[in-house]
């Protein structure tokens, strides 16, 4: 039976992300549509990508120098007959390397017949059509034999891989100017609050901005989602009922606000009637304890906190990957990089912690510190940041100088 919000299901973390991402697993994009190579960067493969024909599709030469038989270098130094010179892109594929002479050859040009190596310029100098030659090489050196890196007809890229730029450059090595991509799914953002206002709006004193629908249409679009703003729900049954029955028309349902315990908390209340399942409503995390993910009308949503960085954090975490999955990809995982903690952080246990630092330095002397913060509604603190510190839940005090996770923004 579906747990009611009245029994709250509050998970830990790791749980909490667990459910995700089993439901992850079952969704399925709506459909597919084909868009030009560079319009498909950031979208999902729908079909696969296949070789056209043998990567490489010639012997290639990886360095510039001379292509030699390899047993004409035991003696060193050697001293060989330079017979020809063959450019990138040459078209006299009949060029022969006999014993004791050898081609000038440049990356990327077909090696010779008879060749089986090439050795680096840097280890040559030539005089007339001689070159001498002052280091070894192995058979194989220097030339990529054909059909190494891929076979004509073999599978370059799998439907569902997510199209970025090194994908882009696969797509464009077999020709591909038009790709098959899966479509974006559709997300509703829904903001709810009495004190929550549009952005062209004056605000009167008591009053905020909705940043919210903002932030999330940014992550949802660059989670390669289509996001539709439905504006702002006041804090009544009848405005959150319209709204959220027009939210869940979309593949997918974002609210932010109202989840909390106040007692115009009304989202799960409606979500309720509209015959929610609650997965769980709530997760041992801050920024964003009381985040609620279930389903109603065949469709999921996320009751995300409306705590801006709450807001932020609860979409990074929970509602991507559910998101990418809709846009038929599997979840990535969650990425973290690892940092010296530059001053101590002190806090308190039981909740795993997300907080925005600011990461600097580079390669081996990464270092990261807490931005300065006044909480899960501190916008502009959370702009300044550029990742997120995680503070596993059993910790309350991290020294100076410790390793610390870090997740990137
Ligand atoms: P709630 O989760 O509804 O209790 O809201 C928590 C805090 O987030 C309150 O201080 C709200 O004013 C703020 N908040 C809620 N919705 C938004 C929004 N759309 N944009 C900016 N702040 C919001
Ligand atoms: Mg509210």
């Amino acid at each position: 039976m579906a747990a009611l919000p009245q029994q709250p299901v509050v998970l830990s973390f790791e749980e909490a992300r667990r459910s995700v991402e089993q439901h992850a697993a079952q969704v399925r994009p709506r459909g597919t549509e084909t868009v030009d190579l560079l319009t498909a960067s950031g979208r999902v493969l729908a079909e696969p990508v296949i070789a056209d024909r043998d990567f490489p599709p010639f012997r290639r030469a990886m360095r510039d120098g001379y292509a030699v038989h390899s047993a004409d270098l035991a003696q060193l130094p050697a001293t060989l007959d330079v017979i020809a010179e063959i450019k990138a892109g040459a078209t006299d594929m009949s060029v022969e390397v006999r014993v004791g002479q050898a081609a000038a050859i440049m990356t990327g040009a077909p090696a010779p017949a008879g060749a089986d190596a090439v050795v680096m310029v840097e280890y040559t100098s030539v005089s007339e059509n001689r070159v001498l030659v002052t280091r070894a090489v192995g058979a194989g050196d220097n030339i990529v034999p054909a059909g190494s890196e891929a076979r004509k007809g073999q599978v370059l890229l799998e439907p569902g891989t997510q199209l970025g730029y090194s994908e882009t450059a696969a797509l464009a090595s077999v020709g591909k100017t038009d790709v098959v991509v899966f479509s974006r799914p559709a997300v509703a953002i829904l903001s709810t609050g009495d004190e929550v206002v549009g952005i062209s709006e004056r605000p009167g004193p008591s009053q905020i901005r909705n940043s919210n629908s903002y932030s999330l249409a940014v992550q949802v679009r660059e989670a390669g989602g289509e996001p539709k703003l439905l504006g702002i729900a006041r804090d009544e049954v009848s405005s959150l009922r319209t709204l959220i029955a027009q939210g869940l028309q979309s593949d997918l349902l974002l609210l932010t606000g109202g989840v909390s315990m106040g007692k115009y908390d009304l989202v799960e209340q409606v979500l309720e009637e509209f015959g929610a399942e609650f997965l769980f409503t709530g997760a041992q995390i801050q920024p964003g304890k009381p985040i609620v993910f279930g389903r109603a009308r065949g469709k999921y949503f996320f009751g995300l906190p409306g705590n801006p960085v709450s807001t932020m954090v609860t979409f990074e975490l929970f509602a991507k990957p559910l998101l990418q999955a809709l846009e038929g990809a599997s979840p990535a995982p969650l990425t973290f990089l690892h940092a010296r903690l530059k001053s101590e952080i002190k806090t308190k246990t039981g909740l795993k912690r997300f907080l925005p630092g600011l990461l600097s330095g580079e390669f081996e002397q990464c270092q990261v510190e807490l931005a300065r913060w006044h909480g899960s509604g501190d916008v502009a603190a959370t702009a300044r940041a550029n990742c997120y510190i995680v503070i596993p839940p059993d910790r309350e005090r991290i020294a100076a100088g410790e390793w610390v996770a870090v997740m990137l923004r």
